[in-house]
């Protein structure tokens, strides 16, 4: 689908503590053997089955996320990329759908594909278990039905809990969503996710399960994201680039040192610049660049030096809301180019942020 796909760094530990556990642990849920530490086979052969499960387990996960992509290429919405995480994956849009129905869509389909697997594999592991005398290979591919098929199923529900970040808080908020407008029903569905993260906490807490409190925490911050996000889009939908902007064209030369580039910075309040040389753009020089240079070379390393030379930009006569796809790349500023690559304004986080305060106020958000 042209969908990069990427690893998040703690899959370095993930993927061999999720081997060792399937490899060295027999341990049954609901009838169903979750490991393969009782099939008769060597040690070695049992780390091996626990990775080759533990990988395919995450490929179950990323069609998951594959799910939510189809569903939203299908209706015209691109993904930037795709990450998997510890609690599954995360596919990242580049914005929210604005018709709900396709939201509760989208956010149904992963769980449902989730469901799917483990409505192929649970069966399968419990038709293994008819057969007289399995051998050792039989035995391996059960367990291997069986982690797949319950997996998948718990994955599937634990998803649809109705609480943002979960899918199920989507599906939550696209059917109030059709009654109260987007706002409202976003607000609403943050508001049960807050119920369940602290239901989550305090239900973590009494039965001293930290994996509870842990995905509690993580619902309760999810949500006020989520929240933001909604309040940022509303407040710049219809409006343009050019009209948030600051016009005011300050920029610094690449050949300025960086001891000058702070004097510029303390006497205009900002923590960023173009750097722009000849009328044209080289890149965006940053507080945060400079101070990784040691302050003794700072009057000899030059803004042109040290400067990002592949800036976030934006066109001034797109959609607002696309400054916010630029800024969320890690990078607190965005260069505003016009339709001949003239560089015509640029706009930062601290600027945006006082927009969208600005424009909630306007639009009466
Ligand atoms: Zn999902």
């Amino acid at each position: 689908m042209g969908i990069p796909i990427y690893f998040h760094f703690t899959f370095l530990f993930i993927i061999p503590i999720f081997a060792g556990v399937f490899a060295l642990t027999s341990g049954d849920i609901f009838g169903i053997t979750l490991g393969y530490y009782g099939i008769d086979i060597a040690l070695a052969w049992k780390i091996v089955l626990g990775a080759i499960c533990a990988i395919l387990f995450f490929f179950t996960i990323l069609l998951h996320e594959l799910g939510h992509s189809y569903v939203a290429l299908r209706h015209g919405y691109s993904i930037r990329s795709i990450t998997l995480l510890i609690f599954g994956g995360v596919a990242q849009m580049e914005d929210t759908p604005k018709q709900p129905a396709v939201e509760g869509w989208m956010a149904f389909v992963g769980p449902g594909v989730s469901f799917l697997i483990g409505l192929i594999f649970t069966p399968a592991y419990f038709a293994l278990d008819g057969l007289r005398n399995p051998g050792v290979a039989v035995q391996a591919l059960q367990v291997t039905c069986g982690i797949l098929g319950l997996y998948n199923l718990l994955l599937g529900a634990f998803n649809l809990i109705p609480a943002f970040p979960m899918d199920g808080g989507r599906i939550l908020r696209s059917f109030l969503a059709k009654r109260m407008g987007m706002l409202k029903a976003t607000q609403t569905a943050v508001k049960v996710a807050r119920i369940f993260a602290i239901g989550m906490v305090v239900v973590g807490i009494f039965t001293f399960n930290v994996f509870v409190i842990f995905i509690g925490f993580i619902i309760y911050v999810g949500a006020a994201d989520e929240e933001t996000m909604t309040k940022f889009s509303l407040a710049l939908e219809g409006v343009k680039v050019e009209e948030i902007m600051n016009p005011e064209v300050l920029w610094v030369s690449p050949s300025m040192t960086l001891n000058q580039v702070l004097g510029r910075m303390m006497e205009e309040h900002r923590t960023s610049f173009p750097v722009v040389e000849d009328g044209s753009l080289v890149g965006v020089i940053s507080a945060a660049q400079i101070d990784r240079v040691p302050k003794a070379q700072r009057d000899t390393v030059t803004a042109g030096n040290v400067a990002d030379r592949a800036p976030a930009y934006a066109r001034s006569y797109v959609d607002a809301t696309e400054v916010l796809k630029a800024l969320s790349d890690r990078k607190d500023f965005v260069v505003v180019l016009d339709e001949h690559d003239e560089f015509v304004g640029s706009i930062t986080k601290d600027e945006l942020l006082s927009i969208v305060t600005v424009l909630g106020v306007k639009k009466a958000l």
